[in-house]
């Protein structure tokens, strides 16, 4: 049947009711979704809009704010209304430039940066030598040592013993060599863990005593355990730029200090503080025609870190969404049960705006039908987990047997599940009794190369997969909009707690920090 055709009928809005039965409307209307899916797919130029033309998004950088009003836009283009919702408000923050270079004893430029909501170094370079956190008896000798550090950038991290990933000792390494490695490894990691934290002092309050005891900067390398990646967090200083170096120069440096070589290292920062500033989800929302009052939601958080441009955390689950949302709109323009998407705002430090959302909206939250949540990644959905409602096997293996082969390759499902404690945004859901399942991706080694490095960017997008997910997506939405029954909310008797001996328990629904990075 001819794409023209099956729209008419869709748009026109008769139900073919007694000349086409039901099945045969799920049919033509699955087929419409992957059409649509495949042969004008906009993810491409979505995914270029979003994570090179805005980049990271970061929780009260204005970054974040753009990205929240271009996706308002974005689905206003296609004709579904949406709004930008402020749950609360967070301290603001803008990256600038930030610029390492080592200047003695030779001159080489660092790869570093800042880390987020870091202090800047007041629109001029910062000149000084280096020192490494000594391994001392404990924290009264740490109290002594601690006034060298004045003048000085610390160095807090371990220098790793390989730059290499275990993936590539394994393939050229003998057994041998790979296995005195790793213990050896083991035994410098456990020694650091110890050398820290003999100083008495947790991370942050260590970060927070070496600036006051006048050191300038401070230096970590958090390596992902592969080549080029390093993790890109916040920063505990409030005075002094904390910054994170690759591996590769973090390990040159440190060996030139043990060595007694002095080097020298130069850092500019020019991050910018904007005071306090609201914070967002943006919702998209196409009405219901027959249980209005009756939703089905697409979900995926909308921040990122920023040590790249959070192209698959959570680039690719926003992307999924907005354009199942949009071929959604084109071809099941009047759903049964209203469909609402939501993009959540700083998801990555505790599901904040999910949780928001779940807290002003009961009226909505006690009627969701379903909820599909994806943030792990780049690849085809592969798991599924009933996420330990009773009857999600009816329902949901009912939609998924709906859906062609194709777009379920090597798809496990695992009913009735568990319910999520955490991870993403679909366990804010879940915690309320939501029927709310989370589409989990396959890995292309998402844990070290992509999730939160400094190499999450757009290159990484898989997009056969993406297109594959968004299609996915908007055939279970449809099927879930489409059902009969109104899902039931049934719970499994969770097993006995290993631990405790106790009943296991279901995940209580937790408050949101309405108002975030403020000391
Ligand atoms: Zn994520």
């Amino acid at each position: 049947m001819k794409k023209v055709a099956i729209a008419f009928f869709l748009m026109s809005g008769i139900l073919p009711g007694n000349i086409i039965k039901a099945q045969q409307k799920d049919s033509l209307v699955i087929a419409a979704i992957i059409n649509e899916g495949n042969n004008n797919p906009q993810l491409k130029k979505l995914a270029h809009e979003l994570i090179d033309g805005i980049g990271p998004r970061l929780v009260g950088s204005p970054k974040m704010q753009q990205a929240h009003d271009w996706a308002v836009a974005k689905y206003s283009s296609w004709d579904i209304p949406a709004r930008n919702e402020k749950w609360g408000e967070w301290r603001g923050w803008e990256r600038g430039i930030t610029h390492i270079d080592m200047v003695a004893p030779w001159v080489k430029s660092l790869e570093g940066t800042q880390l987020s909501w870091s202090p800047n170094t007041g629109g001029k370079s910062v000149t000084a030598g280096l020192i490494i956190i000594p391994d001392l008896k404990d924290s009264i000798a740490f109290a002594q040592w601690l006034p060298n550090v004045k003048g000085k950038i610390v160095m807090l991290s371990m220098m790793q013993p390989t730059g290499r990933p275990d993936y590539n000792w394994k393939e050229f390494g003998t057994t041998a060599s790979f296995d005195k490695m790793k213990q050896e490894r083991t035994a410098q990691t456990d020694a650091w863990r110890k050398r820290i934290s003999k100083t008495g002092l947790s991370n942050k309050n260590l970060a927070l005593a070496i600036e006051k005891a006048g050191a300038v900067a401070i230096a970590g390398s958090n390596w992902s355990a592969g080549f080029g990646v390093n993790k890109i967090f916040g920063a505990s200083t409030t005075k002094i730029p904390t910054i994170d170096i690759a591996l590769e120069d973090y390990g040159l440096l440190y060996r030139l200090v043990e060595s007694g070589a002095d080097p020298k290292i130069s850092i500019r920062a020019d991050s910018k503080e904007t005071g306090i500033v609201p914070t967002n989800n943006t919702v998209a929302e196409m009405k219901g025609n027959e249980k209005k009052d009756e939703y089905v939601m697409l979900s995926a958080h909308f921040d990122s870190w920023d040590g790249a441009t959070g192209a698959t955390d959570n680039g690719t689950g926003t992307l999924v969404m907005m354009e199942a949302m949009r071929i959604l709109k084109k071809i099941y323009p009047n759903p049964k049960r209203t469909i609402i998407a939501g993009h959540w705002g700083s998801e990555e430090q505790g599901l904040n705006g999910s949780r928001a959302y779940v807290e002003d909206h009961p009226e909505i939250v006690k009627n969701i039908q379903a909820l599909f949540n994806q943030d792990n990644g780049t690849g085809r959905v592969v798991n599924i987990s009933g996420a330990g409602f009773l009857y999600s096997y009816d329902y949901l293996g009912r939609w998924l047997a709906k859906v062609p082969e194709t777009f379920k390759e090597g798809l496990e499902t695992r009913f009735p599940g568990s319910p999520a404690g955490g991870g993403s945004d679909n366990a804010s859901f879940v915690a309320a009794g939501v029927p709310a399942f989370s589409l989990s991706s396959l890995g292309w080694s998402y844990g070290n190369y992509t999730w939160h490095t400094n190499r999450d960017t757009y290159d990484k997008i898989v997009f056969d997969d993406v297109q594959n997910n968004a299609i996915l997506t908007a055939i279970l939405v449809y099927q879930a909009c489409e059902d009969a029954a109104k899902t039931p909310r049934d719970k499994i008797v969770l097993p006995i707690n290993s631990r405790t001996g106790e009943p296991g328990k279901w995940p209580e629904q937790r408050s949101p920090t309405r108002k975030g990075g403020l000391n």
